[in-house]
């Protein structure tokens, strides 16, 4: 990692100390061979935009993804590093009504004797809940994309708590709790601290798989 400051010159005649970060990108990312399992499986716009989102957020962490489906994971190829993603509910955009949104956990990760697994599940209905009102003003057509990255965006939360190996929160991606404006507006990325926990856990990490697939892992919501 590499980090230097940026000295800014203001529009009203004073200085703002800007800090700016570049991450070494890794020439060789690592491949996670990613696992996913639909109770309905989602439109391409929406799949294809939470792929994106997800290689947007992972790829400066120097994670690329295998999407493979657990229907086939009998004659799937050996990988290095695998998670499962498991997504309840709705994951589409139609039939959108406006309510008061309390929805609950997003999305969770599981432990198992306070190892955490590699088994994530995500609630496409809470979140379509959660995010239903700040769609709705939105072209029908964008509706998919928009929602298809708010799914990436809570999927990289899971996947860093995986990757870093950590039940800890922080700001940026990592942060405890998202608001409607964190899924659905500008840009989220994992932040310094992020950054370096997930550089800790993957160089600590080494395929727990065998370990992870014990049964009925128990579901924390972290
Ligand atoms: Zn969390």
């Amino acid at each position: 990692m590499k980090s230097f400051g940026l000295l800014v010159a203001g529009p009203a005649s004073f200085l703002i100390l800007a800090h700016v970060q570049v991450w070494a990108q890794s020439p060789d990312p690592i491949s996670v061979a990613l696992y996913t399992q639909f109770s309905e499986p989602p439109p391409v716009a929406v799949a294809d935009a939470m792929e994106r989102e997800l290689l947007a957020i992972m790829r400066p962490a120097g994670l690329r993804f295998d999407w493979r489906s657990t229907a086939d994971a009998g004659h799937a190829p050996p990988a290095t590093e695998i998670a499962v993603a498991r997504f309840f509910g709705r994951c589409d955009t139609g039939s959108l009504v406006s309510h008061t949104p309390n929805p609950g956990p997003l999305g969770w990760t599981h432990i198992s004797d306070g190892a955490i697994l590699h088994f994530t599940d995500v609630d496409c209905n809470r979140l379509r809940d959660f995010l239903e009102a700040g769609m709705l003003h939105l072209p029908p057509p964008e509706r998919a994309a928009v929602f298809g990255r708010a799914l990436g965006r809570v999927l990289a939360h899971e996947i860093y708590h995986i990757f870093a190996n950590t039940q800890r929160h922080g700001s940026g991606v990592s942060k405890a709790a998202y608001s409607v404006e964190d899924l659905l507006n500008g840009v989220l990325r994992l932040d310094k601290l992020g950054m370096e926990r997930m550089s800790a856990g993957l160089h600590h990490s080494s395929a727990p798989w065998a370990r992870d697939v014990a049964p009925s892992p128990r579901a924390n919501e972290f």
